[in-house]
């Protein structure tokens, strides 16, 4: 009884992985034939016919024009998503929630902004905000049952978030029942974490297995991702490079009540404020900055970069990633001053071979944190979680 239960289980998995391998290569070929797939995956036309059935009458995918097989055999019938099927994409940040409806390629179709800096503290603003931004994106018939929502905090093995230095108010959510407004299957993960799935599928991690993603933002934190899979660690909680005492001077309190942690040296508020201490302003924002004063803070910002760089050089001996991608107003807008010494002081921190393993880039992709909002809903269709993934 046990051995046939476990068979149907197994023929189940293999249809769902099968399923999402199908769904993956229209997604990588935007148009393609039965038989195109057929041979890419190794399935036979048979099965792949019925899957095709299956997604026809779901209205995910759809035939398209006949394309020249260029020899004597027939013409092949070209397929493709349907551009009606979307799925949903929400990013929840400190003081705004922003959210888009991309479809199956994963491509913007509408976007939605509400901002509260309230939300941080305030759970009922804060679900008030996802429930509007929600609404204003949800689609009147069409849509995917999926919706991908990232969060700045710790989730922990039964999805409850267990801490957030940015935002109180999100602390003791259960993110498996908590957005229970949201009638789809909802999909909740770290913002790290999904920024590096955004930059995995659309970015410029595409063709890499082993890679590290840095957000340095108004926290800062690391997404990890070995052999294609995102790796959480046993206790759920990888990736919190922002916590790392990296001095021991006894100076600046963190949010999390330690002190010398690097979100102490290079957050995006600590920086400000250092910048606007060294001269005498008040800018609201890094973005507020002028690029001309960088080069009246040439030593504080290099002194950025190196903090950073020996965090880097020790994720590169630990865990000799192919790729690191760095995103934020740090090296988007400072990287000319920031990014030399970040590289100086990572070659000096790591050892030799592991530093030559690895390439560090800046993220190409705008707008990461609601893509990879989407992006986790997208991965709800083309991945099977723990057995296939993008890249596999
Ligand atoms: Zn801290």
């Amino acid at each position: 009884m046990r051995s046939q239960c476990n068979e149907l289980k197994n023929q189940a998995l293999i249809k769902s992985i099968n399923r999402a391998k199908i769904l993956n290569c229209i997604r990588e070929s935007k148009t393609i034939a039965r038989a195109q797939i057929a041979e890419k995956l190794g399935l036979d036309r048979k099965s792949l016919t019925n899957f095709i059935s299956e997604l026809q009458q779901e209205g995910i995918v759809l035939e398209t024009g006949k394309l020249l097989s260029g020899g004597l055999g027939r013409p092949f019938t070209m397929l493709e998503f349907c551009r009606d099927k979307l799925v949903l994409g929400i990013a929840i940040s400190p003081d705004f929630v922003h959210g888009v409806r991309m479809d199956l390629y994963g491509k913007i179709a509408h976007s939605y902004m509400c901002k509260d800096a309230a939300i941080a503290s305030d759970r009922e603003r804060l679900f008030r905000a996802v429930q509007e931004v929600y609404e204003k994106l949800k689609p009147h018939g069409g849509v995917m049952g999926k919706v991908g929502i990232s969060l700045p905090g710790l989730i922990d093995g039964d999805g409850i978030l267990v801490d957030s230095a940015n935002m109180p108010s999100l602390v003791g959510l259960n993110c498996k029942s908590g957005f229970s407004f949201i009638n789809e299957e909802v999909q909740v993960e770290d913002s790290s974490r999904a920024a590096l799935l955004a930059e995995k599928w659309f970015g410029v991690a595409r063709t890499v297995k082993d890679i590290v993603f840095v957000e340095l933002g108004t926290g800062i934190g690391a997404g990890i991702m070995i052999n294609n899979r995102l790796f959480r660690g046993g206790g759920h909680f990888s990736g919190e490079i922002g916590h790392v005492t990296v001095s021991s001077q006894g100076g600046a309190l963190c949010r999390c009540g330690k002190k010398d942690c690097l979100e102490t040296f290079i957050s995006s508020p600590a920086l400000l404020r250092q910048i606007n201490a060294a001269l005498g302003s008040s800018y609201a924002s890094l973005d507020a900055v002028p690029l001309e004063v960088a080069d009246k803070i040439v030593p504080l910002l290099s002194e950025a970069g190196a903090h950073l760089g020996r965090i880097l050089g020790m994720l590169i001996n630990v865990l000799s990633p192919n790729l690191i991608v760095l995103s934020g107003p740090l090296v988007s807008r400072f990287g000319g001053t920031v990014l030399p010494s970040m590289e100086r002081e990572t070659e000096a921190s790591a050892l030799r071979h592991c530093f030559s393993a690895v390439k560090i880039l800046p993220s190409s992709l705008s707008d990461i944190a609601v893509l990879g909002a989407g992006t986790l809903a997208l991965s709800g269709l083309c991945e099977v979680s723990g057995y296939y993934h993008i890249g596999d």
